[in-house]
């Protein structure tokens, strides 16, 4: 997807703050954090979002889990953290590639407020 904004940063045409790549996935801060330390794992190929995954992409999704709470404790999140993927229009989403949110230090509000 060449005016994929994440598409971009994964190829390098977008500066980010990285935390971790390898070969499938890249890490890095969240612009824009909402808590001191703010980070987002995605896919190098373009996946829009979780409800496009399909049984192919499980072990690239498995190993994205697996990475959060490692990234997260180098990152100083012994006690915890958030993981958030906002999916679609109706779940929030604004950058259509897939990503995983982990967010964390200080402290975290209710994950949704209650009227
Ligand atoms: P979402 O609402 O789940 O699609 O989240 C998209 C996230 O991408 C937001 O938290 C933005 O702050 C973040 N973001 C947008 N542009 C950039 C960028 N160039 N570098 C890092 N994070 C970004
Ligand atoms: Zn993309």
């Amino acid at each position: 997807m060449s005016d994929c904004l994440f598409c971009k940063i994964a190829r390098g045409e977008i500066p980010c703050r990285k935390v971790y790549e390898d070969d499938e996935v890249l890490v890095f801060h969240d612009i824009n954090p909402v808590a001191p330390v703010h980070f987002m794992l995605i896919p190098k190929l373009h996946l829009a979002s979780l409800m496009q995954a399909e049984d192919v992409h499980a072990a690239l999704l498995g190993k994205m889990l697996l990475l959060a709470p490692k990234l997260a404790k180098e990152q100083g999140l012994n006690d915890g953290f958030r993981t958030v993927i906002n999916t679609g229009r109706g779940g929030g989403q604004e950058v259509f590639h897939f990503h995983i949110h982990v967010i964390g230090g200080g402290s975290i509000p209710p994950m949704v407020r209650r009227s």
